[in-house]
């Protein structure tokens, strides 16, 4: 019954049209999901690049990103071990910086009900500030801060800039982050994976 209730729900959010009218490209939603995924990971949306193969990082940010988890693609999207739910759902365009923030009304309408049903997470990757105002809501500070203390919140929960190579300038001059953060979140996830 749980099953069948997630299914219609995933179907319903599929289906979604709620902001299309600010959507320069159209509803597409992008997530992958299901109730005995153990590693959650939140993204921000997709771009343009997600948007037009419907597949989630099949981009150079998901090669980042897996590298950084030590996961293989077949195990990424294997839907039964890792769910991959943005703060938004389809691609919301592109402005003078870059892509524009996930629509506001999409973690509004999907996001508890989705959550609800992922009741197996073990791990949750929390990608950039619009995926940390919604996870780590009580965290104080700059996104660097956070990142940096990860100790206090792993292995269940980590904070990570957005694998983007937009950030690769971050990465440089941060370098305890792949020193240090990275191979605890490799470790911590195995172990998450490993678990029933
Ligand atoms: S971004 Fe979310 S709320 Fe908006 S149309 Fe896509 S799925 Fe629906």
């Amino acid at each position: 019954m749980a099953a069948r209730d997630f299914e219609m729900l995933a179907q319903d959010v599929r289906d979604c049209r709620i902001c299309e009218d600010h959507l320069p490209f159209g509803p597409r939603p992008i997530f992958q999901a299901h109730p005995d995924a153990r590693v959650l990971i939140v993204g921000q949306a997709p771009g343009r690049r997600v948007h037009e193969s419907g597949k989630p990082f099949n981009d150079p940010s998901g090669v980042r990103l897996r590298n950084w988890l030590g996961m293989d693609e077949e195990t990424f999207y294997d839907a039964r071990s890792v769910a991959l739910l943005p703060m938004g759902f389809c691609f919301p365009g592109t402005g003078s910086s870059g892509d524009l923030p996930p629509r506001p009304e999409c973690a509004a309408e999907w996001r508890g009900p989705l959550l609800e049903h992922l009741g197996n997470i073990r791990l949750t990757l929390v990608l950039g500030r619009y995926a940390m105002a919604w996870h780590v809501p009580e965290a104080r500070g700059t996104l660097v801060d956070i990142i940096g203390q990860w100790r206090e919140r792993a292995p269940k929960l980590f904070v990570t800039p957005h694998p983007s190579p937009r950030n690769q300038r971050w990465l440089k001059s941060n370098p305890w982050f792949e020193d240090e953060t990275v191979p605890a979140l490799r470790k911590a996830v195995a172990r998450a994976l490993r678990q029933g």
